[in-house]
């Protein structure tokens, strides 16, 4: 009987994704997350800080912004970080 080889498979996609049910935007309009074109100045500066504030108290910001530098989201407030801090980030550890 030839030998079994065992296969590792990727985790489930739910398993993968299921730290978004306990996020906190989860029930909140999106678009306070993702700049409209040309949104600028202060228009662009409150709708940040909003995200930002709720990211704050999120219970799963640590595992959001781990999957944005992963994957690298480019656009959107995730784990509390705009996308030039997380591109800030990124260059910072590619350095490193
Ligand atoms: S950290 Fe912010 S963007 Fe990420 S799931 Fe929580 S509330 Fe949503």
């Amino acid at each position: 009987m030839p030998a079994l080889k065992l296969l590792k498979l990727p985790p489930p996609v739910t398993e993968e994704w299921e730290w978004q049910m306990n996020a906190s935007c989860r029930d909140i309009d999106g678009s306070l997350f993702f700049h409209p074109d040309n949104e600028r100045g202060e228009a662009r500066e409150g709708r940040v800080a909003a995200a930002k504030r709720i990211c704050e108290g999120c219970p799963v910001r640590r595992e959001c912004l781990r999957y944005a530098l992963e994957s690298g989201e480019r656009y959107g407030i995730w784990g509390g970080t705009t996308e030039e801090e997380r591109r800030a980030t990124r260059a910072r550890r590619r350095v490193r």
